[in-house]
């Protein structure tokens, strides 16, 4: 059994030390048969130094640099390309999510489960703000999706080849991988673990980050937002045949034009739920040209490995 751990890093120059020597640890079982895949998302401090030093202490390790920034869920994806495990473990370059968990991991996934993801039952250090939004983006992101994606789990997880490639197959652009995992289907279970501040480094994720994320996690896992808009269109549409009643009314009975009010009403009304349905569609719409323009999610400009991939190997 080969293992694989992909890791993406976006300025973590601060935490690759640490991180890599606490992997080694974990991965000691498998020693020989594993790898440890560090993917430089174009940083702008010295993260990649930091991946070429690692390995000199570290000789299972291979460092992967992007051409550019390109986000950490496409740096994820860049990772489970080239990784060459039978199983493969994912996590962040921060140590907020135990890479000790990996033991139970492996356990749950000897006992025939495909994925076993981590659930945070509880996290550390962060504001009450993250917490909340995070709280609320997942029964958001549940109510709204087709698929049911589980709560409280980020892409810590380990899981096997088959549910990999099947999410590789995917070809879409824009990629919320622990949906992909959860469309993909298998034997899945979640372990509960509390998830610990980030000690090093801040976070990658401001607001906007964070926003991006999640409509990116709405659309690409559901059309019901497209529905609402329908919906909304019909409410519209109901309210303006009661006020239309109204004006007639008004208009017959106290033989006066309909006030102000009802006229700022109206248009208020209307105006946002036009606003609404084509900035719903046009979510959609650009995601259509992303996915249209079909370009390369990502390039990879520097590599540290010494030796071929496995699967080279076998050929050879
Ligand atoms: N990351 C990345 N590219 C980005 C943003 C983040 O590779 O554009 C990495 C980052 O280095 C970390 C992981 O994605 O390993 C998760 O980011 P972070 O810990 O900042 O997110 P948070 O835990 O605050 O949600
Ligand atoms: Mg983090």
């Amino acid at each position: 059994m080969y293992l694989s751990v992909v890791i993406p890093c976006m300025n973590e120059e601060a935490s690759i030390p640490g991180l890599v020597e606490r992997l080694s640890k974990t991965i000691g079982p498998w020693k020989d048969q594993a790898e440890i895949i560090l993917v430089d998302d174009g940083s702008t401090d010295s993260t990649w130094k930091a991946i070429e030093a690692a390995k000199k202490v570290c000789p299972q390790l291979v460092g992967l640099k992007l051409s550019a920034n390109r986000g950490h869920q496409i740096a994820l994806t860049a990772g489970l390309e080239a990784a060459q495990g039978d199983r493969i473990f994912m996590l962040d370059a921060d140590l907020q999510d135990p890479p000790e968990l990996l033991t139970d991991m492996m356990f749950m996934m000897d006992r025939g489960f495909d994925v076993v993801y981590g659930r945070r039952s509880e996290r550390r250090g962060e504001t009450m703000f993250k917490k909340a939004t995070a709280h609320l983006f997942y029964r958001f992101l549940n109510a709204m999706s087709d698929v049911p994606i589980p709560r409280d789990t980020g892409d810590f997880r380990l899981v096997n080849r088959r549910s990999l490639d099947a999410v590789l197959a995917m070809p879409e652009k824009a990629r919320f991988i622990r949906g992909m995992f959860a469309w993909a289907g298998f034997k899945q279970v979640g372990i509960e673990y509390i998830r610990a501040p980030r000690e090093l480094g801040e976070t990658k994720y401001p607001f906007r980050a964070m926003m991006r994320f999640a409509i990116d996690a709405m659309t690409a896992f559901s059309t019901k937002p497209l529905r609402l808009a329908t919906r909304l269109a019909f409410v519209s549409l109901l309210m303006a045949a009661l006020m239309a009643v109204y004006v007639i009314y008004s208009l017959v009975v106290y033989q006066t034009a309909p006030g102000w009010a009802s006229v700022v009403l109206a248009v208020s009304f209307f105006s946002g739920a036009q606003l609404l349905t084509l900035g719903i569609m046009g979510e959609y719409i650009g995601r259509l040209y992303v996915e249209a323009k079909n370009r390369p999610l990502y390039f990879v400009s520097e590599e540290v490995r010494d030796v071929a991939p496995v699967t080279q190997r076998l050929r050879a």
